[in-house]
């Protein structure tokens, strides 16, 4: 278990037109010009991570990335394939809405970045308040319909500081309304910057996402591969033993020279993830692109901290217009790691144009598509509609137990992808496939039983709890019935059967014959039964082969004693009548076994001379033999079963 010793840190990233005020706007919040770390790394003062920090009125720091210059917004945006926790979007009052306004907008909704505040700065140059009404409508307009359209607007002047409060106030409130970070025990960091720290060596930065990252523990680069250990994390400015996922995060890694290392490569722990040369893609092209994407085009490929050419298959249709949406299957030359549902931006190499983005469909697509084959468009709207395991988890944890078939039916999935889910569930633990099989070795029909782990953790519980319930009433009895466990649990006999294989593998309850019981459930008689228990196996001891009748013991030690005694074993009950002690039925059994060996058959009356005993009790026996299969009848006399 990892503790947890250090509050994460969540960022938020500028955007706007530029010298609409975003570095000045940093700089009032933080007491850091953008500029000036940038001079600091170059003396190379601090493993600086990019970005100053400011302190909430809640007391949280956050940090705040802001690159100087609009060309390095898209990697900025980008930094991390997480991403920013939220964006500060600065809107100049003087100028309102520019180009690379709406670029940015965009940009922002094609990352799905919904936390946000609008910053309309320098409201100290605009007297006119209609004006600033005018453009704050403008911004309301632009906003609508894309993935900030609720973000609050704030006045604000650096000059004066006017509105400075509301717009803390609005951040914080925004942050808080953000997501947290998921950790997947998977962490990936992109990197965006490589440098060398004179004593230490290769330190890297990057937003860690997916999980976190431990100090010692060996990491792998890729794509290339090569090999690594973490010397060193830090996260703002702090030296930590490990990282969270959403922190700004840098890593000083051992074993690896600064030119072995590049922006764009992802740190991982060894075998995580795989580099990849093909990615299927849901792509939306600007609705003010110049031109239509076109089948081969050649583009730049932005996704996590990875910039690199790639060539455009487009699938499905011949071109895909300024605001329409497409298929897109992408083969960068530089390989790259992805994630289903990781985002990505396409630029145009030049003249220099950002022609849109979307999500990663599939990081691993089997081959080259063909461009008109309805199947492939078909899986990927399936794939796209949320990862096939989680349409999957969610059928499954509304139905129960449920056949491969139904599932299939009720989740409106089916085909190879839903298998491939199937299994990845499985591995992962999320889905459970009845009678119990190893994860690896799944062999699923449309028959197959499958219940999600939740699921069926609550129906063992369940039913464990109705047997401790029955130990409870009936301390007397070995165990239950499983036909009464059956009935009272309502499930059909292969469920049924299925869920209690299950539950005798975690060795929650056992199975004997008929009867079903907690492994660790002994019957106890009280002191005073205890007291008649030994009177009546002195019966038995002292008349060993005329012992006391089945009514007998009952009138001696009550019917449930007595059926205790018999499901303990003590006592063997050979008819309704006739009931021996258990080693002397033993030995008895053996005897005949021999008589019979050594003379071929025997008769009721040499059995009854062989032990001295009565017809009552050698005919019972004999017939209780002939039962259980190991002897057979033949008018009077009795054989062997062969
Ligand atoms: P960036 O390119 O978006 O980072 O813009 P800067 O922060 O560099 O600001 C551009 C210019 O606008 C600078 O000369 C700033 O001094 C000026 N500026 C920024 N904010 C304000 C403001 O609130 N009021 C006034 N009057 N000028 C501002």
């Amino acid at each position: 278990m990892i503790q947890k010793s250090f509050v994460e840190m969540r960022v938020i990233g500028t955007a706007g037109h530029v010298d609409h005020g975003k570095s000045t706007l940093v700089e009032v919040l933080t007491g850091i010009h953008p500029d000036r770390l940038k001079e600091e790394r170059e003396r190379e003062m601090t493993i600086d991570l990019g970005f100053a920090w400011l302190t909430l009125p809640d007391g949280e720091e956050v940090g705040i990335v802001d690159v100087p210059g609009h060309r390095d917004f898209i990697e900025n945006m980008l930094a991390g394939v997480g991403g920013i926790d939220a964006a500060l979007f600065v809107i100049a009052a003087d100028e309102g809405v520019m180009p690379q306004t709406r670029e940015h907008l965009s940009i922002l909704d094609i990352l799905h970045i919904q936390n946000g505040v609008i910053a309309l700065t320098k409201i100290d140059l605009v007297e006119d308040l209609d004006w600033l009404d005018l453009v704050e409508d403008d911004v309301k307009n632009i906003l609508a319909g894309t993935s900030l359209s609720d973000a609050p607007v704030i006045r604000f002047s650096a000059r004066s500081k006017e509105g400075l409060p509301e717009l803390l106030d609005a951040l914080r409130d925004c942050l808080a309304s953000a997501p947290p970070r998921s950790d997947y025990g998977k962490p990936r960091l992109p990197v965006d910057r490589v440098f060398s720290m004179p004593g230490f060596g290769t330190v890297v930065t990057g937003t860690l996402s997916d999980g976190v990252l431990k100090v010692g523990e060996d990491v792998d680069i890729l794509p290339s591969g090569i090999k690594g250990r973490i010397r060193g994390l830090q996260t703002h400015r702090k030296k930590e033993g490990i990282s969270s996922p959403g922190s700004r995060t840098a890593v000083n890694i051992s074993g690896v020279t600064v030119d072995q290392v590049q922006r764009g490569d992802v740190i991982i722990y060894p075998g995580d993830y795989k580099p990849t040369r093909r990615l299927d893609v849901h792509f939306r092209l600007l609705p003010d692109a110049n031109q239509p994407l076109k089948h081969n085009d050649e583009v730049k490929l932005y996704i996590g901290s990875a910039e690199t050419l790639a060539r455009v298959r487009v699938l499905g249709s011949e071109i895909v217009s300024p605001g329409e949406e497409g298929w897109l299957q992408l083969e960068p030359i530089r390989m790259v790691v992805a994630v289903r549902g990781d985002r990505f931006i396409l630029r145009r190499p030049s003249p220099g144009e950002t022609l849109g983005g979307g999500i990663v469909v599939d990081p691993f697509p089997k081959s080259r598509h063909r461009r008109f084959l309805l199947e492939t468009t078909a899986r990927l709207e399936t794939l796209a509609q949320g990862s096939p395991s989680e349409v999957l988890l969610q059928a499954l944890t509304s139905f129960g137990i449920i056949q491969m078939k139904e599932l299939f039916e009720r989740s409106g999935l089916e085909g190879e992808i839903t298998l491939e889910a199937v299994g990845e569930l499985s591995r992962q633990g999320d889905l459970v496939v009845l009678p119990p099989a190893s994860a690896d070795q799944l062999s699923l029909t449309s028959d197959t039983l499958v219940v999600s782990r939740p699921n069926l953790d609550q129906i063992i519980s369940r039913t464990v709890q109705i047997v401790e319930n029955f130990h409870k009433n009936f301390p007397l009895k070995r165990g239950m019935l499983k036909e009464e466990l059956k009935s009272r649990l309502s499930f059909s006999t292969r469920v049924f059967n299925a869920i209690i294989l299950a539950i005798v593998n975690r060795n929650e309850l056992l199975e004997s014959g008929p009867l079903i019981m907690q492994p660790k459930h002994t019957i106890r008689f009280s002191p005073q039964q205890e007291l008649s228990v030994n009177k009546l196996l002195q019966q038995f001891a002292s008349s060993p082969f005329t012992p006391p009748s089945v009514k007998d013991c009952k009138s001696e030690v009550g019917d449930d004693v007595y059926n205790a005694m018999v499901e303990q074993e003590k006592l063997v009950q050979v008819s309704p009548e006739v009931v021996f002690d258990q080693a002397i039925y033993r030995k008895m059994v053996e005897e005949v076994r021999q008589l019979l060996k050594k003379n071929g058959s025997v008769t009721a009356a040499q059995v009854r001379d062989l032990f001295n005993t009565s017809r009552k009790y050698v005919l019972a026996l004999l017939e209780h033999l002939d039962t259980i299969g190991i002897t057979v009848r033949e008018g009077d006399i009795r054989r062997l079963v062969k």
